[in-house]
């Protein structure tokens, strides 16, 4: 039984280790989801069969309880994966700090041997990192969600950060005097005060950071969920836990550290920076007008067109216009132009978010060009068609250094020779400031929702075409 279950154990880690390769590339991205459900119920199976485990109602009752929140969760739309993703970390933090409590309170209670010095300090590594991802992950879901009572902008005040760390210090200060005495007198405080600081720990660290760094703080408190999983994998001496937990801790954090980058921010300006700050942006600084154009005359002028790049953007997905835009790929493919798609990585609210779009409405992946890819193109770009885009095409992320965006690389839309862009209204995009883009004298404006102007240009190309 026991080299069945190590045997079962090696198999779902490697499955994880293919799951997480796999979701490289959109091809591979379906079978990674695959691997990793697989994955997953080897290693429920497989911990399941143990002769140790005798009560199998619990266990039961557990799986039903995780269907009935798992289902619905599982179909939430798109525009809210960044907050359901969230709310997982919160569940994976919830248990992992329990299993530690549940664990403590067993061996203090009757077996106070298995409270080795080492044991007891990957406990308290596990009750911290699981109770602050719990509380973290839910405030960061809930700022998403735009939750009434949670406020979106970053809440600061003085000394804020070192009341943080000193709090943490606290933590670790408790655990350690655990890990010396797991059982003396004041142990009874000791624990659920630690649990208590955690929980706190948690909310204090993830509200002064602003709502436009949620994806971020998300992608790091994963990490830390992992941590705390590798730390139970230590408490509860399962190899499978330790692996899972590092490909988690570690993808986590490789994640934060891309959207970092891509952002030209820095890890402790996204912690500590209190990111989303109402600031003053120099970029567009007296009421300027915008020109707009009629359905007609941006269906006559893409039909011109040699090379036409769409820049697609949050409101693609809020619009969920992507099978418009197959459409519109469609019907300019089909008069010999030139048509491309250019992926910001920070484009929408979640990595790979327009991917997933664009590949949803079976858009060929090889015209979806990354960034530095397609950049080069855009002094050759006849039009550079704007679909619910605006941070990341906004020019002054180059030079206004007053901008919450300033440093971030941008696709390059006002190098080309004409711009369209579509939108609902002259509101800013997530970063509360204005584009310059939109005011330039080769810029166009087709205001509406993103689903509808695209599809009226496609009644309008296909009406020409008839036409001919
Ligand atoms: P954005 O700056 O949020 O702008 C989206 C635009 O879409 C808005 O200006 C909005 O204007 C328009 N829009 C919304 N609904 C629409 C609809 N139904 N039809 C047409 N237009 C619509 O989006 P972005 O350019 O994609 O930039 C992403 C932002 O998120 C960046 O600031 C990035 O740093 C941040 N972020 C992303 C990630 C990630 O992983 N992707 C992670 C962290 C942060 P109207 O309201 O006028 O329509």
């Amino acid at each position: 039984m026991v080299d069945l279950v190590q045997f079962a154990y090696v198999v779902s880690a490697g499955l994880f280790v293919f799951a997480l390769y796999w979701m490289n590339s959109p091809k591979t991205a379906g079978r990674s989801v695959t691997a990793g459900s697989v994955a997953m119920l080897i290693a429920v199976g497989a911990t399941w069969i143990q002769p140790e485990i005798l009560n199998h109602g619990w266990i039961i009752i557990a799986i039903m309880a995780g269907f009935v929140v798992g289902v619905p969760l599982s179909r939430v739309p798109l525009t809210a994966v960044p907050q359901r993703t969230a709310l997982s970390h919160s569940f994976g933090g919830l248990a992992t700090g329990l299993v530690g409590c549940a664990k403590y309170y067993l061996w203090a209670g009757g077996d106070v041997a298995q409270l080795t010095p080492f044991r007891t300090t990957a406990l308290v590594f596990e009750v911290i990192l699981g109770f602050l991802t719990f509380t973290g992950s839910l405030m960061a879901a809930g700022k998403l969600q735009e939750i009434k009572w949670i406020p979106q902008r970053p809440v600061t005040y003085p000394g804020q950060n070192f009341g943080n760390l000193a709090l943490l210090a606290a933590a670790a200060g408790l655990g350690l005097l655990l890990v010396i005495d797991p059982v003396g007198p004041w142990s009874a405080m000791a624990f659920p005060a630690i649990v208590g600081v955690a929980l706190l720990c948690g909310v204090l660290i993830v509200i002064p950071i602003g709502g436009a760094d949620m994806p971020t703080v998300i992608s790091i408190l994963n990490s830390y969920a992992g941590l705390s999983a590798v730390a139970m994998g230590f408490v509860l001496d399962n190899k499978l836990l330790i692996i899972a937990g590092a490909l988690d801790g570690s993808s986590g954090l490789i994640l934060s550290i891309i959207m970092c980058r891509a952002m030209n921010r820095s890890f402790t300006n996204v912690l500590f920076g209190a990111f989303g700050k109402v600031q003053k942006s120099t970029a567009v600084t007296e009421a300027r007008n915008y020109k707009q154009e009629t359905v007609e005359g941006a269906a006559q002028v893409m039909e011109q067109a040699s090379l036409v790049v769409i820049i697609p953007g949050y409101g693609m997905a809020v619009a969920q216009a992507q099978h418009r835009v197959r459409e519109l790929y469609d019907q300019l493919t089909r008069r010999g132009i030139t048509v491309k798609f250019a992926i910001h990585p920070v484009a929408g609210r979640m990595p790979g978010h327009m991917n997933v779009l664009l590949a949803e409405s079976d858009i060929p992946y090889d015209v979806l060009l990354e960034m530095d890819d397609i950049n080069p193109e855009m002094p050759h770009c006849d039009v550079a068609l704007v679909v619910g885009a605006n941070d990341v095409v906004n020019p002054a992320a180059r030079y206004d250094k007053s901008t919450p965006i300033y440093g971030m690389p941008i696709i390059d839309a006002d190098k080309a020779r004409m711009v369209l862009a579509i939108k609902r209204s002259k509101n800013p995009g997530f970063a509360g400031i204005d584009n310059e883009l939109y005011f330039g004298d080769k810029t166009f404006m087709l205001f509406g929702d993103a689903k509808a102007v695209i599809g009226d240009l496609v009644k309008q190309l296909s009406g020409n075409s008839s036409g001919h």
